[in-house]
């Protein structure tokens, strides 16, 4: 493609995107598709020749877009916000124009060094230490396994990566320790790490679904009576279900008294840290290891953007550190190589996009928005507190709602039974979902099936929200009748 052909069908594809962003509103927040529906359409070989971009466009328009759930949507509530902004998509193109590889120093300078500079504005936004240095990671997961290669190795000295984990079979096993609220992607860590999910002990949480410190502690006890040897504390803060927070001061001093990893998994819940009033939320942060939260959840940064710290880059590089002779240049004593603090080799420049964010947005900015979804979550929060046949399930320390619809207080007959309770709700659920208007997802807390609203999508107001609620009224009332 040459560039008036590229600046044409480019000019065009803007277009697309910028009004996307006003007619998403119009559209189904979830798509009206089968399993198969998107597949049946397109041609099972490649293209022999070559096809004009007139086709491919109309093709997007027509195959893909029925089949795209829109979280960017204003009433986009399931799951968490994976938002997207202006400033963001244009770094996005520059990026791709750009079409670099940030392996090293060398293989693109102003990629390493802006990733730096925009680890370093965040970790003053977020009030991390200053101890804390910090690398981009594709996500939180990816993020997580290093870390726990950080705290494998660490406790091994090193042994493991020189030996694996066979050699050191008579030496008693390495233990993680996370709550039962714990992101999946902690087992999976845990997995991909070698040490086996049977090595992942579930620490028991309390009425708010944070990690019981008393019970951490007596679990190590426990497993070190046993011969086994603790590794790593992996907290989270902001649970995927309830945004639950586990308390970072009392886990990081057990965690130090027994000379343990602690990681802190904040994937959605850390952007709130530029809040001065959220502060509290990782109070304690200075005993942690590690630290993640995600600008592509609620930092307006398109996906994928994870932000990793490390109080050890030492031993973060020492883990994960490759240096064949190709990769050898004569500045590496100088400069940061950001090969070495992650599991890829290749490495997307996904600090300019930061760096947009953050300056069009200003902290001010951020902080205004963040604050707008915190209210709105309150809002709806105290709606269902006062309706007489919904319920909170949860606390609402963040954006994400948990609550169910039961009419046992209004109920002049039998009430209803747990059972009954998640059959209308899941009913409740499949309706609201199914008008297209709004899309929610559902967890289980206390084994309740319970709905979740998740409020952070970049263009979400007040009236969104409002409108989810009534959705909800109007259509639990009908489940209900007609049970
Ligand atoms: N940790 C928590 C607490 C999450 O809520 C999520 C989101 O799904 C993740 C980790 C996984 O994030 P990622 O998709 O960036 O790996």
């Amino acid at each position: 493609m040459d560039a008036e052909t590229f600046r044409r069908f480019g000019y065009q594809a803007v277009d697309w995107v910028a009004d996307y962003m006003k007619r998403v509103e119009q559209l189904p927040v979830l798509p009206s598709v089968a399993p198969g529906d998107i597949s049946r359409q397109l041609p099972d070989t490649a293209p022999e020749a070559g096809e004009p971009m007139e086709q491919m466009l109309a093709d997007f328009e027509k195959i893909i877009l029925p089949g795209v759930t829109h979280w960017n949507h204003p009433r986009f509530f399931a799951y968490f916000p994976a938002n997207h902004s202006g400033p963001a998509i244009l770094a996005e193109i520059l990026s791709a124009g750009l079409g670099i590889n940030g392996m090293v120093w060398q293989s693109c300078p102003a990629a390493t060094e802006l990733e730096e500079k925009m680890m370093e504005w965040l970790r003053r936004l977020l009030g991390l230490p200053e101890s804390f240095k910090g690398t981009i990671q594709d996500t939180a997961s990816t993020a997580t396994l290093c870390a726990l290669i950080c705290a494998r190795e660490r406790l091994t000295e090193f042994a493991t990566n020189a030996k694996g984990l066979q050699d050191q079979s008579g030496a008693g096993k390495l233990r993680i320790y996370t709550s039962e609220e714990a992101h999946s992607s902690i087992e999976k860590g845990v997995k991909i790490v070698g040490l086996g999910a049977e090595n992942l002990v579930s620490v028991a949480v309390d009425s708010d679904r944070a990690m019981q410190p008393g019970d951490l502690e007596y679990k190590i006890h426990a497993d070190l009576a046993q011969g086994h040897r603790p590794c790593a504390v992996v907290a989270t803060v902001g649970t995927t279900s309830s945004t639950a927070i586990d308390p970072l001061r009392p886990l990081g001093e057990i965690a130090d008294r027994f000379g343990l990893w602690l990681h802190v998994d904040a994937a959605l819940a850390g952007s709130a840290a530029i809040l001065p009033e959220k502060k509290w939320l990782i109070d304690g942060v200075e005993k942690a290891h590690s630290f993640v939260f995600n600008p592509h959840k609620w930092l307006f940064t398109n996906f994928d953007c994870s932000a990793f710290f490390c109080r050890e880059p030492d031993t973060l590089i020492r883990s994960l550190t490759i240096l064949p002779e190709y990769l050898k240049t004569s500045h590496d004593q100088q400069v940061t190589n950001y090969r070495d603090w992650g599991i890829q080799l290749g490495r997307r420049f996904r600090a300019l996009k930061l760096w947009f964010v953050l300056r069009w947005f200003g902290a001010q900015g951020l902080r205004e928005r963040l604050r707008a979804h915190l209210q709105m979550a309150q809002d709806f929060k105290t709606w269902v507190e006062e309706a007489p046949d919904f319920e909170i399930l949860a606390p609402v320390p963040l954006q994400t709602i948990c609550f169910r619809f039961n009419p046992s207080g209004t109920n002049a007959g039998n009430p209803p039974d747990e059972e009954e309770l998640d059959v209308w709700n899941k009913d409740l659920l499949d309706a609201v979902n199914a008008t297209g208007e709004v899309f929610m997802t559902h967890t289980r807390l206390e084994n309740r099936f319970c709905l979740r609203l998740s409020v952070g999508q970049i263009q979400t107001q007040s009236k969104d929200v409002e409108h989810a609620w009534k959705l909800l009224q109007k259509s639990a009332r009908k489940i209900y009748r007609s049970a």
